[in-house]
């Protein structure tokens, strides 16, 4: 079988600086990353302005044809990949974990490669006629989180090169192993200098943002770090995409049926133990079947094995971190400390090697509870008690971030009146969090700007520009 050593791209000189990087289940090491600077920062970008322009010169068929066979190349590196992967993020291999994302990356950089994209002829009157073409941007900066390293990489730098660009990757410190081996294996592919991984720290991160040679930057991270980014990409007028963090509400309908929801609700939570953008993370019911759906997925959560994500059993991780696990923690106890009820879960034990947070169900919370308006990222859920859909509505609208939300019914019409009221940029009707290569995604208010994916997705990679006449 091949081992994920031999995907990571050997560390030169020899005098580079390295750091370890340790198994969140395990405290074990996973490998060294390369310590990367600013200088190593602008001699990639240098790089990649030079070789970009032979880049976008080839027609998009011919891109696409070099990108799917990165894509194939990913599938035949899949499980060392995916062995990574869940050594370094903590996530199981089973369950929607490593082996599906390394599967998705192989996806979306397919669905990247093929999504038509022609001029589009805007007015041809018989004395006009424009039409919008979208040039390459140049080079992009890709900035990721921790969270789902390998698959928010892909998202960003598919339709990135796709588009005729060249990419300059700052993968999350957390995360950079990852990132390091995915793009080494789509590199066997790419012109030399057309992509590469800078890891780096958040210092490398903000001189992207301000880079003069860099002409948009993607960022999925934080909603604080997106707007530091906003502040220093001003001067150079950068094209930013910006996927922000979230706090997405689901509304149970009294017409919910609690046995049938419980499995698409915990996932809908729980996915990468919690640690996912548009994870569910505050869950609103209605008192008619408040108890009912408490106690439906609790017999759900309860059922889920959890630990080291090597053995093949498990479906949920560790936090990928202490720094989180240290959120998750802090949350729950203000929870408990308020009279909240725990259903399942809040005892964390503090001396094991990991960062295993336990799944955690909170009943009976108020809606300005800290556990209810932070954002969590963690396997915490609170579920809150309501009355009338209105008030429902108004509290999930209440916070001023807006990624996902969903509405859990037995009955479609209401449920999609009542999605069109969520001030959130993707509302999932009986499930969460699905995304899918060909559907727009982003978010709303500060859950961030600009959407990936699909048509506008690959827009979103280029210059919209006008030919007219
Ligand atoms: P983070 O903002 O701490 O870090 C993200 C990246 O930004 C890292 O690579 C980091 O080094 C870099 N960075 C830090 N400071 C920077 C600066 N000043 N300038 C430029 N780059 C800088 O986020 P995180 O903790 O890694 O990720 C978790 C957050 O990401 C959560 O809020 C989550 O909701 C959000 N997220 C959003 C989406 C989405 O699609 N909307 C997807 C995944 C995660």
């Amino acid at each position: 079988m091949e081992t994920y050593d031999t995907l990571l791209p050997p560390i030169t000189p020899a005098n580079r600086r390295t750091r370890p990087i340790l198994n969140p289940a395990t405290g074990g090491e996973v490998g060294l990353a390369p310590v990367h600077d600013i200088a190593d920062l602008d001699r990639a970008v240098v790089t990649a302005a030079l070789v970009q322009p032979a880049w976008a010169a080839l027609s998009h068929q011919t891109r696409s044809e070099v990108l799917l066979k990165a894509a194939d190349a990913i599938e035949r590196s899949s499980e060392a990949l995916a062995r990574l992967l869940s050594q370094e993020q903590g996530k199981p291999l089973n369950g929607p974990n490593a082996r599906f994302e390394v599967a998705s990356c192989a996806t979306w950089l397919r669905a990247a490669a093929t999504t038509p994209l022609d001029p589009e002829v805007v007015v041809d009157d018989g004395q006009t006629r424009a039409e919008l073409h979208y040039r390459p941007i140049g080079v992009v900066g890709a900035i990721g989180p921790w969270n789902w390293p390998m698959l928010i990489t892909i998202w960003q730098i598919g339709p990135a090169l796709r588009m005729g660009n060249a990419v300059v990757v700052k993968p999350s410190e957390y995360t950079p192993l990852s990132v390091l081996a995915l793009i080494n294996v789509i590199n066997q592919e790419l012109p030399d200098g057309l992509l590469t991984v800078i890891s780096g720290g958040r210092d490398v991160g903000a001189r992207m943002a301000e880079h003069p040679a860099i002409g948009k930057i993607m960022f999925t991270g934080s909603t604080a770090t997106g707007k530091a980014i906003i502040r220093s990409s001003a001067d150079t007028v950068k094209r930013l995409t910006l996927e922000l963090g979230g706090n997405d509400a689901g509304i149970v309908l009294p017409d919910a049926d609690p046995k049938a929801i419980a499995q698409g609700l915990f996932w809908g939570a729980f996915i990468n133990a919690g640690q996912t953008c548009a994870a569910l993370k505050r869950l609103y019911v209605h008192e008619d079947i408040y108890d009912a759906v408490c106690e439906e997925l609790t017999k759900v959560a309860a059922a889920m094995p959890m630990g080291p994500g090597l053995d093949e059993n498990n479906v949920l991780g560790p936090l990928q971190n202490r720094a989180q696990f240290d959120i998750v923690d802090r949350l729950v106890k203000a929870a408990k400390e308020s009279g909240a009820r725990i259903l399942l879960g809040g005892n964390p034990d503090y001396d094991q090697p990991g960062n295993f947070y336990p799944t955690t169900l909170v009943a009976d919370i108020d809606n300005d509870n800290p556990l209810v308006v932070e954002e969590q990222f963690g396997p915490a859920l609170p579920i809150i008690k309501y009355s009338t859909v209105d008030e429902a509505v108004a509290k999930a609208n209440g916070l001023d971030v807006g990624l996902g939300a969903s509405v859990w019914s037995s009955d479609l019409a209401t449920a999609r009146k009542v999605a069109s009221r969520l001030e959130a940029g993707t509302v999932w009707i009986n499930s969460h969090g699905m995304v899918n290569p060909m559907i727009p995604f982003g978010g709303s208010k500060q859950s961030g700007y600009g959407l990936e994916f699909g048509v506008e997705g690959l827009k979103a990679l280029g210059i919209p520009q006008v030919i007219n006449g």
